[in-house]
Parts: C-alpha cells; structure tokens; sequence
C-alpha cells in the first residue's frame, strides 16, 4: 500500500490493469447468456480503466455501473466512455468492493475481472451474491492452477502472494458451496497476459522510472513488476485466470 501511488502512476496509462482481452469478455458474456436481453442492470467490480466496462456497454441492453477504490482509474474510464458514445450506458462510482453500493436483489449480473482477489475470492462470492437478483449472474476471472501439481518456486510464490490461488475444481466448489450453480468456466489464453497486459506493461518502465528519478521506491515496483513476469513465461503452462461464469440458486444459499 504505501507504492499505491506508484502503482496508480505506472497502471493508469494501460487498456487494462490486469490480464485479459475483447474476446475473453465477449466469450465469456456469451457463455453466461447475457446477449438479446434488455435492460440488464449490470455491476463492473474493481473496474480499473474499464476495459471489461466499455466492452459490456458496446455488446449489451444495459446499464452499467463501474466501481473501483480508485478516483484516478473512474475518471480515465469515464472519459474514454464518452470517446466510445457509451457515456449513458455507464456510471462510475467510487466504493470499496466490500461495501458495495447496491441493494438486495437489484442487479442482474456482477462482473469482475482480476479483482475479486483483492477481498479474496470466497469473501468476494459470499459477500456480493445478496446484491443479486434470484437467477442472476456472476463472471468473475480469477488466478487458477492449471495443474494437479507445478514447480515448487511458481508454487511457493503465488501462495505467498495470493494463498487462495487453487485449481478450477476448488474454484468451482467454492461457487457450489456459496449458492451458485456453475455454468461456464474457460481459461485466458498467454495472449491476454502477454500482448493484453505484460508487454504495454514493459513498454511503460522507462518512462516511469525516468519520471520518479530511477527511485528506490519505484524501482521496487518495477522489480516486483518484473519477477512476475519472468515467472510468468517460465512456468505459462501451470497458471493462467480462469473466467467463472455461474448463476445465483434461490432461497439463502
Ligand atoms: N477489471 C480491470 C482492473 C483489474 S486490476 C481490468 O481487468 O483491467 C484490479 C482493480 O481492482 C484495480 O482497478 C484496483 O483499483 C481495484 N481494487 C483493488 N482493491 C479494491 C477494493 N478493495 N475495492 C474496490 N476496488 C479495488
């Protein structure tokens, strides 16, 4: 937290902050039945600069309302709502994703990509499946073992970062046993993490180190940025996000 104006710094400027692309949002859109219907009112959770946002917006009869902790991320989405002509279709708001801002039973479908971790996924399951509607939908992308088993350093550093991070059955059984029905669930291919997010990514660190004078502080983002990239092409093929599309079951769970 105490880089978080670094990060905000070296983030904002990108499409998306985290991995993923146009056609994993659609793919998973369609997965989850959205499309032909009307007047879908929608949640974009941990929305950052509203790549997922604009792309809701341009496939569906909705309203959308994007939120993130973050003012800098909602004013950059606002603005490029409004270069898209889809500036009436969304609102921005700024909330914490533990104390969203919705009432009980009001939203037809909750969406999220590479965000829930930040509550964790099982909290962030638990605590905003009463924000919808009987039937409603959740699409959630979230970090994911892509095997059985995998190197002990990929291991050993996803668990100490993020210790939630399983497999897609544990993921699955974490949605069963929280009140939702499972009824899609596809990986992000490499290219959503390296054209989607790693290379823009790379691409930045120059001029973000030259703007904060090569400091200490932001060399240590640069360096954390760059181990989990290195991670990440070593060992693609045992992690990736998995997008879980399921549907809230009646009654309290
Ligand atoms: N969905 C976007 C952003 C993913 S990065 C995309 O795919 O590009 C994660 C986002 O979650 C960031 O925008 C960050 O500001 C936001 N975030 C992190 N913790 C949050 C919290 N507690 N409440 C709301 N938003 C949060």
């Amino acid at each position: 937290m105490d880089h978080l104006p670094l990060l905000i710094d070296l983030h904002l400027p990108a499409h998306r902050q985290g991995p993923g692309g146009e056609d994993e949002t659609r793919r998973a859109i369609e997965l989850a039945g959205l499309t032909g219907r009307s007047g879908l009112r929608i949640a974009d959770v941990g929305c950052g600069t509203g790549a997922s946002t604009l792309v809701l917006a341009q496939m569906l009869d909705a309203h959308i309302t994007a939120v993130d902790f973050l003012p800098e991320f909602l004013t950059a989405l606002n603005s490029r709502a409004t270069q898209a002509g889809l500036a009436e279709r969304i609102t921005t708001h700024e909330a914490s994703m533990e104390a969203l801002p919705f009432g009980p039973d009001s939203l037809d479908v909750i969406w999220s990509e590479g965000a829930v971790y930040n509550m964790g996924f099982e909290a962030g399951v638990q605590a905003w499946r009463p924000f919808l509607k009987q039937g409603g939908v959740l699409a959630v992308s979230e970090l994911t073992w892509l095997t059985h088993t995998r190197p002990a350093e990929l291991n050993a550093h996803w668990e100490a970062a993020y210790p939630e991070v399983a497999t897609a059955s544990a993921k699955l059984s974490v949605l069963e046993r929280n009140g939702y029905t499972p009824v899609g669930y596809f990986t992000l291919p490499e290219h959503c993490w390296l054209d989607g997010y790693y290379r823009p990514l790379q691409q930045r660190f120059a001029t973000f180190l030259a703007s904060h004078q090569h400091s200490d502080a932001a060399q240590a983002v640069v360096e954390d940025e760059r181990h989990e990239i290195d991670l990440y092409e070593r060992y693609r093929q045992f992690v990736s996000y998995g997008f879980y599309i399921a549907r809230k079951n009646p009654g309290s769970a």
